[in-house]
């Protein structure tokens, strides 16, 4: 169970969410729990989940390991201070910074070899799938994102289908339609790294999940968790969705 918090809350707020998130996650919950804050607020969050098993995430990554690329940050930079997980292709990412599926594969690797989980982002715009595209741009997203790793490589990441009409919108895909997104996501990971690779590949579902729809959501067995935007910023909320899958 994933939380992305985009470019909200401040190193204050960072520290108050863990402190009272901390105490709402006990021994009953299975799941493994990482939450994205923004670049700034990295090392806060890493030391407030220290001894926890809350895990921090990035939500980006540069596919260099440094160099002159002002304003950006590498994979060696997040691990050197705890973190172990990264966001790759969110759509908002895609959709404002114009990151395409050839920069998504550079980044995934980058983070990959650094010994940062990627957890890879793909999804039909909503114009897309009102023309019926969603498969076809599930199969190119994975096609130019993820084909071209490693079979090794490809065991440590995780994806997240997240339709772009349902990111901050309210408008939750439907168990059924995430199911069948998801089936075709691991069709294609079938295809490319063979069908045990595929039963083992992470598959979250993001888009408007809230404590009301998490469990129809992960009742699909083609769901194995879930990337949750603005329900994660309060720990109340973040945590019953966690409880609730
Ligand atoms: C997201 O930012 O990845 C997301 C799914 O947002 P929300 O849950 O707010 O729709």
């Amino acid at each position: 169970m994933a939380g992305n918090w985009k470019m909200y809350k401040t190193a204050q707020e960072t520290a108050d969410f863990f402190r009272q998130f901390n105490s709402l996650i006990d021994g009953n919950v299975k799941c493994d729990i990482v939450l994205f804050p923004t670049f700034v607020n990295l090392q806060t969050a890493v030391d407030s989940v220290a001894d926890t098993r809350i895990e921090v995430g990035a939500q980006n990554v540069h596919w260099a390991r440094e160099g002159a690329y002002t304003g950006e940050v590498s994979s060696v930079m997040l691990t050197s201070i705890g973190c172990r997980w990264v966001l790759v292709g969110h759509s908002e990412r895609r959709q404002y910074f114009h990151e395409t599926d050839a920069d998504v594969l550079k980044k995934t690797q980058a983070a990959l070899e650094s010994g940062l989980s990627p957890i890879v982002c793909v999804g039909e715009k909503l114009e897309e799938r009102k023309c019926g595209d969603t498969e076809q741009v599930l199969i190119e997203q994975f096609a130019g994102g993820i084909a071209g790793l490693t079979e090794e490589q490809f065991s440590n990441i995780a994806v997240a289908y997240e339709p772009v009409w349902a990111i901050g919108t309210g408008q939750t895909a439907t168990p059924e339609i995430a199911a069948a997104a998801h089936r075709l996501i691991r069709e294609e990971a079938g295809k490319r790294f063979g069908e045990d690779a595929a039963d083992q590949l992470r598959i979250l579902y993001g888009g408007s999940v809230k404590p009301d729809n998490v469990n129809g959501l992960m009742k699909e067995s083609e769901l194995d968790g879930a990337l949750v935007g603005g329900a994660s910023l309060d720990p109340q909320c973040f945590s019953s969705i966690v409880k609730g899958a």
